[in-house]
């Protein structure tokens, strides 16, 4: 496979629900029903994890300006593929 893509990595249990992450970038981010925390939504998890995604260079934008209103900065995006 080739192409950019962005890793997306949410520290949850540091989360503090503020809603932030899932306003601006609904495409990506969730509020888990369950402890009102952020994840990830369902198509651009990894493994299943609901706290690690994978998301198409489309996304980039998207996941790399919730990451920046994050008031806690715990979503960290990292950047692979040529
Ligand atoms: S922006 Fe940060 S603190 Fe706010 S809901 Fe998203 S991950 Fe949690």
């Amino acid at each position: 496979m080739s192409g950019k893509f962005f890793k997306v990595t949410i520290k949850r249990e540091e989360c503090i629900s503020c809603g932030a992450c899932w306003s601006s970038c609904p495409e990506v981010f969730e509020e888990n029903e369950e402890d009102g925390f952020s994840q990830i939504v369902e198509a651009y998890r990894l493994s299943g994890n609901i706290a690690e995604g994978q998301v198409p260079e489309a996304l980039g934008n998207c996941v790399q300006e919730a990451a920046s209103g994050c008031p806690v900065e715990i979503i960290h995006v990292e950047e692979v593929g040529s």
